[in-house]
């Protein structure tokens, strides 16, 4: 099997830099249209510059590949129109996107200030929003759309320091759980990516010998696999180093109680047992949990539904 995209023309944003960069590289050599987003500055967002994006157009082509620049600001709705209207005019459509453009502002959350917490969440979940929707009608009216968020383990499990960029990073799987609903119909597929790499955001976490397994190009085969025709939808892939994992929200089975103890000290009495993992599940969607427990609360009670 050879998984290419010609024909097909994607966005990658934050692709001046570390992994964005070698998604757009790795895009254009199976065959995508890329555009290279990029606004170009330092690591907490400040500054500015379309160079970055500039320098990997130019590796692209050089490859033999096609891409344009765009230095939009992912947090600027209008910005992220004009680019996206922009590849729709040279190029026809965006068939695959791939919101990967973020900063950092870590600060331990008793130091960390209102607009270090509204910055990052204005790029990345609110970046990624936009990008999102500035894609969504065309993908709507063609029927085929790949999205690719990109989420952490900052958000999905936690991280000193970074309140800001986890709640972002965890309401991306919120993001992606409703637009893969919201797209099934129109052969819109929206996946989350879990990346870990060397890259000038983690550069100072890790050790040298550390760093040198993560390179970013062990994410771009996750991503790549997520953006083709035969993706899965609503899945979060974990990849780093050479691994590769798919990352599930479980629920306990739980269990059900009778009116006479929705007490405190009953859920502590059972909470052993409404915390045993062993029959845990992914839930399909919202209205699963409804039913499950309404599903429970009638067998308890000896009831049809
Ligand atoms: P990076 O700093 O090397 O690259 C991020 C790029 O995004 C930069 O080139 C930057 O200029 C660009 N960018 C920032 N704000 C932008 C904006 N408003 N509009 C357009 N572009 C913007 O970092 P990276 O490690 O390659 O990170 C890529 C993504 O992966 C980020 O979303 C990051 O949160 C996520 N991530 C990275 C790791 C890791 O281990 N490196 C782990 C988890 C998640």
């Amino acid at each position: 099997m050879t998984i290419r995209f010609d024909g097909r023309v994607a966005i990658v944003t934050g692709a001046g830099n570390g992994l964005g960069r070698a998604h757009a590289l790795g895009l254009a050599r199976r065959g995508a249209k890329v555009v290279v987003n990029d606004f170009g500055g330092a690591r907490d967002g400040t500054g500015g510059s379309l160079s970055p994006a500039d320098s990997v157009v130019e590796e692209i082509r050089k490859a033999g590949g096609v891409a344009m620049a765009d230095g939009a600001d992912v947090s600027n709705f209008e910005q992220v129109q004009a680019m996206v209207d922009r590849a729709t005019k040279e190029w026809g459509s965006v068939d695959l996107l791939c919101a990967n453009a973020g900063i950092l502002r870590d600060k331990s959350f008793g130091k960390m200030e209102i607009a270090d917490f509204a910055k990052v969440i204005d790029v990345h979940l609110v970046g990624t929003f936009y990008c999102c929707k500035a894609v969504w009608d065309g993908m709507r009216a063609r029927n085929y759309g790949r999205i690719v968020v990109t989420s952490s383990s900052s958000g999905l499990y936690g991280n000193f320091g970074q309140a800001n960029y986890g709640a972002a990073k965890a309401g991306m799987v919120g993001l992606m759980n409703v637009l893969a609903e919201e797209g099934r119909k129109n052969d819109i597929r929206v996946n989350a990516i879990a990346p870990t790499a060397a890259t000038r955001m983690t550069e100072e976490l890790l050790q040298p010998q550390v760093l040198a397994l993560m390179k970013p190009e062990a994410i771009t085969p996750a991503v790549e696999y997520l953006l083709s025709e035969d993706a899965p939808t609503k899945t979060i892939m974990g990849a780093g180093a050479g691994s590769f994992t798919v990352i599930r929200i479980l629920e306990s089975e739980g269990i059900n109680l009778p009116e006479s103890e929705w007490t405190p000290d009953a859920v502590a009495a059972h909470f052993a047992e409404i915390g045993e993992m062993s029959k845990a599940k992914t839930l399909d969607g919202a209205f699963h949990q409804t039913q499950k427990y309404v599903e429970q609360a009638a067998a308890r009670m000896g009831m049809k539904l």
